[in-house]
């Protein structure tokens, strides 16, 4: 969409003319949109936690204390919506804070193999109640990426934690990696239940969710892949996601920390 403006010619005091601006403001009126939906996104999110917590509160004060099977119960489920509330808001602080560059991300040489076993020990509980395997073993070789290790950490810990949600009992997950001149591209692949193509070029939108309940009750915020795709992207790198029938694969590819040529020299400089 266009604005146009008229701005009056003036020659030594005397209107002479008018010339007609044009501004294409098609892309502000689009972030705005963005701005609001996310707003309107966060608040709903928000609200539902928000909603069950106060209601199952009343109901205790209501009488259901004096009742303790039931009381238990209901303070279980204010205990998982507060569970919610506080991922949520913890991932909202953690975009808003890429999204500023308020903490700066290092860049060093860090071994993918090192992270992802700090990972499969971080969600170990989650992995073995699943009945999930996890294989690094396709790690072992790769070659070390430039980037912020407590970051890549976190890259790593939102796609295995998806990956094990969305996969049932008795499946997989397989890290490798494959290495590239300047590149390594970290696979993530599950044997889980998959992603309709419809969907896949959507899914690192921020809230963007195949299956909104499912998501819900595995206490997901639907804000995991938009990390990632922040993460990877401050970082020089790509994201990518792959799903024919069964299962899902999730492409991480980073900077080599020893690139077996173009060593940021480029040759004509380096005379
Ligand atoms: P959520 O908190 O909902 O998991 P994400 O941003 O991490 O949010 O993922 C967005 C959506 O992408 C999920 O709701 C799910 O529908 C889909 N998704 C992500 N990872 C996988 C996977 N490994 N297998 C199947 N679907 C997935």
């Amino acid at each position: 969409s266009l604005l146009v403006h008229w701005v009056p010619l003036v020659e030594c005091g005397v209107v002479t003319g008018v010339v007609a601006v044009f501004h294409d403001i098609s892309d502000l009126r689009q972030m705005e949109k963005m701005r609001r939906d996310f707003v309107a996104n966060v608040s709903h999110e928000l609200r539902t936690p928000i909603t069950i917590i106060k209601g199952y509160a009343e109901t205790l004060l209501a009488g259901a204390l004096e009742h303790p099977t039931q009381a238990t119960k209901f303070v279980s489920i204010v205990h998982s919506h507060a569970d919610r509330l506080a991922s949520l808001v913890s991932d909202l602080l953690t975009l808003s804070q890429l999204e500023s560059g308020a903490v700066p991300l290092e860049a060093r040489s860090v071994k993918v193999q090192e992270i992802a076993e700090r990972v499969v020990v971080l969600l170990e509980r989650k992995i073995r109640e699943r009945g999930i395997i996890v294989d690094l073993a396709g790690l072992k070789d790769a070659p070390s990426v430039m980037a912020d290790p407590g970051r890549l950490e976190q890259v790593i810990v939102n796609l295995l934690d998806n990956a094990v949600k969305y996969t049932p009992a008795g499946g997989s997950v397989t890290l490798s990696a494959a290495d590239r001149e300047e590149s390594v591209t970290i696979a993530v692949q599950d044997t889980g239940i998959g992603i309709p193509s419809k969907d896949l070029s959507r899914i690192f939108e921020r809230f963007y969710r195949v299956d909104s309940a499912r998501s819900r009750d595995e206490g997901g915020t639907g804000l995991g892949l938009s990390i990632v795709k922040h993460i990877v992207q401050l970082q020089g790198g790509t994201v990518s996601a792959q799903s024919s029938g069964q299962g899902s694969t999730f492409f991480v590819t980073l900077n080599r920390a020893d690139p077996t040529y173009g060593s940021g020299i480029a040759p004509a400089a380096a005379q």
